[in-house]
């Protein structure tokens, strides 16, 4: 079969695509025919080198996809081949034909979902979900910054805050991005790169934001502190670099500022995570937006644009 292999670390260009062995299914595991694999911010520091938590080489990259059960081990009693299904993770990688996984990281994709959107499921709806609910504890009525509204963490952020009854005011860095972010449900929209973006978030909720999801901390940490209401909640999901800050802003609003990683879920956390996330597909207020296709063998050049270009969604590779 053919897949992404990364056999160093180092740019997008070390990922090549090379005929591969087929893995051999264990009692447990389901063998999936890879339709979509998604490209998660995540897959660029892995195979930079510097995430804490490196694969030994050589590795096929990929943490999201979808597509359909070509075969399964014998104690594997969830699926048979031809079912539809997402993934939260495979043993071998997800930018290949093939992903060979543990039967605990395979879900069903309902009909309404294509396997595109699939792709786009698992690392964005799942750190939404953890980010809103349990970390910030949303509830209906309450107002949310989604600070990078644009890109798969934010607008699955979107679609989680609405159904739940919040005002969303959501932010992006692009004309195109900021239409996406509006016709997904924001109630306010706003340019982040813009100096005076605070201030017009304030004309829209004077009283102060009760929880921030922040996509690049490093950045807006100090403004999101001065949008904050009293007791609010920033929850710090994406950030690339250091800043120098007065802790004094967390004291005199009695902020929390939650750190995450979706890594660090407890099995019962990831249990209520998926649940939601089947739930909600299959009720069809999620819907993950695909903005861009590319084949296999372009896994660097997606690299590159999920890193350097602004967002509109999600970018899959197709194999
Ligand atoms: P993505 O699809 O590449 O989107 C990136 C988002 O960040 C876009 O909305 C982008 O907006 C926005 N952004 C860029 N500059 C910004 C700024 N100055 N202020 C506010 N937002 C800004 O990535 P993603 O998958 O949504 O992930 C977002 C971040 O969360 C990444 O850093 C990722 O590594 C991190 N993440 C963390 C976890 C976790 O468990 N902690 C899980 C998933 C993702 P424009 O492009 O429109 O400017």
């Amino acid at each position: 079969m053919k897949a992404i292999v990364v056999r160093e670390f180092g740019d997008p260009e070390v990922m090549k695509l090379e005929e591969v062995p087929m893995p051999e299914v264990g009692a447990s595991q389901v063998l999936v025919r890879i339709k979509a694999a998604g490209v998660n911010p995540v897959d660029t520091y892995i195979r930079s080198g510097w995430y804490p938590s490196k694969p030994s080489l050589p590795y096929t990259p990929g943490k999201d996809g979808a597509g359909i059960v070509e075969a399964i081990g014998e104690k594997v009693n969830r699926f048979k081949p031809g079912d539809r299904v997402f993934l939260s993770g495979s043993i071998t990688g997800t930018y290949a034909e093939f992903a060979l996984c543990d039967e605990s990281e395979v879900h069903h994709l309902p009909e309404n979902i294509s396997f595109e959107e699939g792709a786009g499921v698992f690392i964005p709806y799942a750190t939404a979900y953890r980010a809103l609910f349990q970390k910030a504890k949303a509830s209906q009525g309450e107002s949310v910054l989604i600070h990078g509204a644009s890109g798969g963490v934010g607008i699955a952020a979107i679609q989680w805050a609405k159904n739940a009854g919040l005002k969303v005011i959501g932010t992006a860095g692009s004309e195109e991005g900021r239409k996406l972010v509006k016709a997904q449900g924001a109630d306010f929209v706003f340019d982040h790169s813009k100096e005076s973006y605070s201030e017009e978030v304030l004309q829209v909720v004077p009283e102060g934001i009760n929880i921030v999801l922040e996509m690049l901390a490093n950045v807006n940490l100090i403004k999101d502190l001065d949008l904050l209401s009293k007791f609010g909640r920033i929850v710090v999901i994406g950030s690339r670099g250091s800043l120098d800050f007065a802790p004094r802003l967390i004291m005199t609003k009695d902020a929390v500022i939650f750190g995450m990683s979706l890594f660090n879920a407890s099995s019962e956390d990831m249990n209520e995570i998926i649940n939601a996330i089947e739930d909600g597909l299959k009720r069809g207020f999620l819907k993950p937006v695909v903005g861009k296709k590319m084949p296999l063998e372009l896994a660097y050049r997606a690299h590159h644009e999920v890193i350097e270009k602004k967002a509109y969604g999600k970018i899959v590779l197709i194999p």
